[in-house]
């Protein structure tokens, strides 16, 4: 039996890695086929934008130029998100923790609710990432993500799912994405120490060319069974 099918406490899965890794997207696939409640503060943040209420307001300027929110905003939003009943047999984290101080935080809270932490780190080449984030599309209206290089709609610019036109996100941007790169390095990058340095369970996986099935495979994979 090897630690992973050994233990019994329910996961919380973090997907760490650069914007542009396919953490939304592996995040979708383990949602799947794991049965369990995928949380993105990203999508959780643009939510609170469309809506227009305050701490939408508050977020959509730093958002907007790639720039990280507080922290006090993205660790409320995920405290009260996994309190939550649907997640007491575990969740997938996209998007969060992005900086120390909200590692520290969430270290606490899974540690108090009895959660076994296991990080995956996506790796890919940030040359490949700006070539993927430029070719992203999505629909403004149900969210779903499109690359015009993988994953393409069946009709250019248009929603397989409900046939609305897609757009580029503002955070798509070029120059947005060279300051959401400069973000992750500054930092979020040096949360790969700091996970290692408080035990946590931390996988390194290669997400650089293969398509998104292939890396679910590598990633199911390191999970084990459960
Ligand atoms: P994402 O969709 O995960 O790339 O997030 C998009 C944007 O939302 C980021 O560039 C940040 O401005 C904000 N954001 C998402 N998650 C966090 C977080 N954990 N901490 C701070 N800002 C975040």
């Amino acid at each position: 039996m090897n630690e992973d099918t050994a233990s019994k406490s329910p996961k919380a899965l973090i997907l760490f890695g650069p914007p542009g890794s396919g953490k939304g997207t592996q995040a979708k696939l383990l949602r799947e086929a794991r049965q369990v409640p995928h949380i993105s503060t990203g999508d959780m943040l643009r939510e609170r934008i469309a809506m227009g209420d305050p701490l939408g307001r508050q977020v959509q300027g730093l958002m907007q130029s790639g720039r990280l929110v507080p922290d006090e905003v993205a660790n409320r939003l995920v405290d009260e998100r996994i309190a939550r009943p649907d997640c007491a047999g575990g969740f997938i984290l996209d998007g969060y923790p992005r900086t120390i101080p909200q590692a520290e935080v969430l270290g606490r809270r899974l540690a108090e609710r009895g959660f076994e932490t296991v990080v995956i780190h996506l790796k890919v080449d940030y040359t490949v990432i700006i070539k993927r984030i430029a070719g992203r599309r999505q629909c403004p209206v149900c969210g779903t993500l499109y690359s015009l290089t993988s994953n393409p709609p069946k009709k250019a610019d248009v929603c397989d799912l409900d046939g609305a036109g897609l757009v580029i996100r503002e955070d798509d941007q070029e120059d947005v994405i060279r300051e959401r790169l400069e973000a992750y390095d500054r930092q979020t990058r040096p949360l790969i120490e700091f996970f290692a340095g408080a035990g946590h369970a931390l996988k390194e996986v290669d997400a650089g060319l293969d398509g998104p099935d292939a890396i679910l495979q590598r990633i199911s994979g390191l999970l084990g069974n459960r």
